[in-house]
C-alpha cells in the first residue's frame, strides 16, 4: 500500500503520533525553521496561524527515511531498488477537470499576503519558498520537466530563481534565446512520493510525474494551468503560475544549502507570477532547507540511479546507501557479496564516477548494515588498511557546493573495508551470542523490584 496524498499523508503521521502541533502564532522569521528542526526526523510539524497567517504550514514530513518507505509501501533497505524501478517503469499522467487545487483563483497575486513564507537560516537573503516544485515544458518538444529549486520573494508577484545547469536550465535556455519567457508553475503542497519524483535522476523530456505516478502504482491526476500549457498535480495545495523572464537578472541568495553552509549570493533568473490558485482551506509546506528533509529527498533518488549505475556492471553489488553525515549527498556506502580479490576496486572506480557529487566511496561485505554508520565504521576499523585499501584520485569534478573544493574540483576517495575471499577457522568470524537477536528472549525482563533496589541499600 502506498500513500499518495498530501493530506492523507499528514494524517497517517498524526495517527501514528508522528505529528506535532506548535503553538499559534510562531514567528515566520527564524521561530518556525528552529521549530521544525527541534524535531527534524522524528516529527512532522504543523504551525496554525504562523506569523498570524491563516494559512497552516508544514514542515518534516518527509525528514526521516523509514517514513518515505511507508508512503513507497516498502521495507527501508529496498527503497533504492523499488525507487528505480519506478524510474525503469515510469506511468503516464492522467489529465482531469477536477482540481481542488484551482478552487480558489488570484488574479493579482501578492505572494507575501497569500502564502507563509518563512525565512529559515540566519543569514538567508530573505523568505524563501523551498518546497516549490517547479515544472516546465520543453518548449521544442513538449515534455515535461519538474525540479525542485529555491525560490525568493523578491517582490509582491517576483521570485529570485537558482536554475542548476540541468533540464530547466536548457528549455530557459531555448526560450531566451528566442527572445521568449518559460512558462512555469510552481506547485506547493504534494504528497511524499510526488517530492520523492521530482528528484528522479531521468534523460531530457522524461516526465518526473510519470515516476511519481509509478511510484504510488497509479496515474498521478494533473490539471492544466490557467494560463500556460503546464500540467500541475491536482492534489496540491497552491499553483503559482509564472514565467521566467528573459534577459532579466537580479540578486538571489545567500541562502543555506544543503552541505549545511550558504550558497553565495549572485544575479540569477527571474520569475514573474501571473496567478496563484490554491485549495479551499490550502496548507502550506515548507522544507528546512539543510535538514533532514532537503537532504533524503535528493540522497534516495541518488541512491537509486547510483545501484543502477552499478549494477550493471558489478553484479555482486546488493545495495548502496548515502550517509547522512555525508549530507545524503558526498559518502556513499556500497554493499556487496564479494567474489574474488581486486573486485571492490574496480565498484570503487565505477563508484565514484557514478554521480559527480560523491566524494567519498566505501565498499563492504553483505553481513555489514549500510544504513548504521557505527556498523560501517566497524568495517572500516577491522577490515581496512589505509595503505593497501585507499586510492586517492585528485582533480576530479565534483560538488561545487563542496566548500572544500575549488569551484567543483576536487579530491575523490575509494575505501576498500572488504574481508579477504580466502579465510580459514575464526578469520574474520564476528562474535555473536546465540540468542542475541532473538525478541522472544526480552519476554520475563521487568523493571527492577522495590524488593531488590532495598537490598541494594542506599551506600
Ligand atoms: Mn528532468
Amino acid at each position: 500500500m502506498t500513500i499518495g496524498s498530501f493530506r492523507g499523508f499528514l494524517r497517517h503521521l498524526g495517527d501514528t503520533g508522528r505529528l506535532g502541533v506548535a503553538a499559534e502564532g510562531v514567528a515566520l522569521a527564524f521561530t518556525l525553521a528552529a521549530i521544525a528542526k527541534r524535531r527534524d526526523g522524528e516529527r512532522a510539524v504543523w504551525f496554525p496561524r504562523p506569523g498570524g497567517h491563516p494559512v497552516p504550514v508544514v514542515a518534516g514530513l518527509a525528514a526521516n527515511r523509514a517514513w518515505l518507505a511507508e508512503a513507497m509501501g516498502v521495507a527501508v533497505d529496498d527503497l533504492p531498488r523499488r525507487y528505480q524501478a519506478a524510474v525503469d517503469g515510469p506511468l503516464p499522467w492522467r489529465e482531469t477537470g477536477d482540481a481542488p487545487c484551482q478552487e480558489v483563483v488570484h488574479e493579482r497575486p501578492d505572494l507575501g499576503r497569500l502564502m507563509p513564507i518563512p525565512v529559515h537560516n540566519e543569514h538567508d537573503s530573505g523568505p524563501y519558498i523551498t518546497a516549490g516544485l517547479v515544472i516546465a515544458r520543453n518548449p521544442r518538444t513538449g515534455a515535461q520537466n519538474v525540479s525542485i529549486n529555491r525560490l525568493q520573494l523578491s517582490g509582491p508577484d517576483r521570485l529570485g530563481i537558482l536554475i542548476l545547469p540541468r533540464h530547466l536550465h536548457r528549455f530557459y535556455d531555448a526560450a531566451e534565446a528566442a527572445g521568449e519567457a518559460l512558462p512555469i508553475a510552481i506547485v506547493v503542497g504534494v504528497d511524499p512520493l510526488t517530492l520523492l519524483a521530482s528528484q528522479a535522476v531521468l534523460p531530457l523530456d522524461a516526465d518526473e510525474l510519470e515516476v511519481a505516478g509509478a511510484l504510488a502504482g497509479r496515474p498521478l491526476a494533473v490539471t492544466r494551468c490557467l494560463t500556460s500549457e503546464v500540467r500541475v498535480p491536482a492534489e496540491a495545495e497552491f499553483v503559482i503560475e509564472g514565467r521566467l523572464l528573459p534577459g532579466e537578472r537580479a540578486s538571489e541568495g545567500p541562502f543555506g544549502e544543503f552541505p549545511q553552509y550558504y550558497g553565495p549570493a549572485g544575479d540569477r533568473q527571474v520569475v514573474a507570477v501571473d496567478r496563484v490558485t490554491h485549495r479551499r482551506d490550502p496548507i502550506f509546506h515548507t522544507i528546512v532547507p539543510a535538514g533532514l528533509e532537503h537532504l533524503l529527498l535528493g540522497g534516495i533518488a541518488r541512491e537509486a540511479s547510483i545501484l543502477a549505475h552499478l549494477r550493471r556492471s558489478f553484479p555482486s553489488v546488493v545495495n548502496v546507501h548515502l550517509a547522512q553525515g555525508g549530507v545524503c549527498r558526498y559518502h556513499l556506502v556500497v554493499q556487496i557479496e564479494k567474489r574474488w580479490e581486486g573486485e571492490p576496486k574496480s565498484i570503487l572506480m565505477g563508484a565514484l564516477a557514478a554521480h559527480p557529487d560523491v566524494k567519498r566511496a566505501v565498499v563492504v561485505d553483505r553481513d555489514v548494515d549500510i544504513f548504521d554508520p557505527n556498523k560501517v565504521e566497524w568495517a572500516l576499523a577491522t577490515r581496512f588498511q589505509p595503505d593497501r585499501d585507499l586510492f586517492v584520485v585528485p582533480g576530479v569534478q565534483g560538488s561545487r557546493l563542496d566548500p572544500s573544493a575549488a569551484d567543483g574540483i576536487t579530491a575523490k576517495w575509494g575505501l576498500d573495508a572488504t574481508m579477504p575471499v580466502a579465510r580459514e577457522g575464526l578469520d574474520f568470524v564476528p562474535v555473536h551470542v546465540p540468542g542475541e537477536d532473538d525478541p522472544r528472549l526480552d519476554e520475563g525482563l521487568v523493571p527492577a523490584p522495590a524488593a531488590l533496589l532495598a537490598r541494594l541499600g542506599s551506600g
